[in-house]
């Protein structure tokens, strides 16, 4: 029997109540397999936590996660606390300090689910971006703070290491893939030094993967090709700061941002790796019930995959794509079903099979 320790950190919002169901879910699916068995911990790392005690994670709380085979992650993010202390201080905090470097954002419209891109069936895109410095290395500062001479600096770093390694995720990445075709962004015509080292380095990486079809678009350019010929991109890699932006648009343009996956990868598996669904904590809908809990059972199935698990994977993606399929859905898609409507459906799906 094999066993899988997670720790789950719900976070904040809609996050506590999507973990929830994609714990329930994916529980079910190792009990019936009879092959392998989670060992959940739960953590309350999170904006109350940080509100109460003063701090996201205790501690020594980083050194304790270390041990576990992989990290499901909800959402952070809350009214009363600012967005960059909320996500410096936990998301960032384990992307950065478990150098999960490759985060994989897949976007594919699922059966049933009606987007309001016209042609967005040709959508199935994997975007890799960069997850570990550009823009949101934390190089920068404030002088002269609340004075007429202030100023504010942020710095984006780029290192040869760096994009290399995210040049070549995305290479073999592309290699998994049928089409083997790689996009890359980039902003150089503007940004005339980390982002010229970021496209010299893609075409030296390029070499090494003759299969793989390349080619290169500006930032700007990149969002019109996503709506007008979203058909011409497979895997795409981009910066911490442009994928960013491009997966929450592509999220929306394959049906609601309640459906994306995402996972945040040590490939090396030096550190355990993290899967969170794309959305934040949304406080319009959070405590209702109503929230969309595929993107989290979606983000189950990357974890599954990444733990060895792949027959389960296959399992769960199957039984989320009859759930789309059947047109009983969340408010997010036009539906009237709840939380637990899906995740019960879900759950008799897998039952039967
Ligand atoms: P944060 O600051 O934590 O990122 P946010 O409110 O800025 O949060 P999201 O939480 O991603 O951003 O939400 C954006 C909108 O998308 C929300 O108004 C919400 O209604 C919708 N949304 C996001 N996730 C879901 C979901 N799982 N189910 C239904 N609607 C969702």
């Amino acid at each position: 029997m094999r066993n899988h320790r997670i720790a789950v950190i719900p976070g904040d919002g809609i996050g506590k109540e999507v973990i929830e169901a994609g714990k329930q879910v994916i529980d079910l699916l190792a009990k019936k397999s009879g092959e392998f068995t989670f060992d959940f911990e739960d953590f309350d790392w999170s904006s109350d936590r940080y509100l109460e005690k003063g701090s996201y994670i205790p501690k020594g709380g980083l050194q304790h996660l270390a041990g576990f085979d992989a990290i499901y992650f909800g959402a952070v993010g809350s009214q009363q606390v600012p967005d960059h202390v909320s996500l410096w201080d936990l998301r960032l905090a384990i992307c950065q300090g478990y150098d999960q470097y490759a985060n994989v954002r897949p976007a594919r419209v699922l059966p049933g689910v009606k987007s309001r891109l016209h042609g967005s069936e040709k959508i199935d895109w994997i975007i890799i971006r960069e997850n570990s410095e550009g823009e949101y290395s934390g190089n920068g500062g404030r002088v002269h703070q609340g004075l007429p001479e202030e100023v504010g600096t942020e710095v984006s770093v780029f290192t040869r290491k760096g994009v290399e390694r995210i040049h070549r995720f995305a290479f073999e990445m592309a290699m998994s893939r049928q089409r083997k075709k790689l996009t890359l962004v980039t902003k150089s015509n503007a940004q005339r030094h980390g982002m010229v080292l970021w496209d010299e380095v893609f075409f030296e990486v390029a070499k090494d993967y003759p299969e793989v079809e390349i080619d290169r678009e500006l930032v700007d350019a990149v969002t019109t090709r996503m709506v007008l010929k979203p058909e011409t991109m497979d895997v795409i890699v981009a910066t911490n700061l442009h994928a960013d932006i491009i997966s929450d648009l592509a999220a929306a343009l394959s049906g609601s941002l309640g459906i994306a996956p995402t996972a945040n990868l040590n490939p090396e598996r030096k550190f355990p790796s993290m899967f969170e669904p794309i959305h934040g904590s949304a406080f319009d809908i959070s405590g209702k019930g109503i929230a969309n809990p595929i993107g989290s059972f979606w983000t189950a199935v990357m974890m599954l995959e990444h733990l060895g698990e792949e027959k389960a994977a296959k399992q769960l993606m199957a039984a989320i794509e009859r759930q789309t399929d059947s047109g009983i859905q969340t408010a997010d898609l036009g539906g009237k079903a709840t939380t637990r409507d899906i995740t019960e459906s879900i759950c008799k799906d897998i039952e039967g099979q």
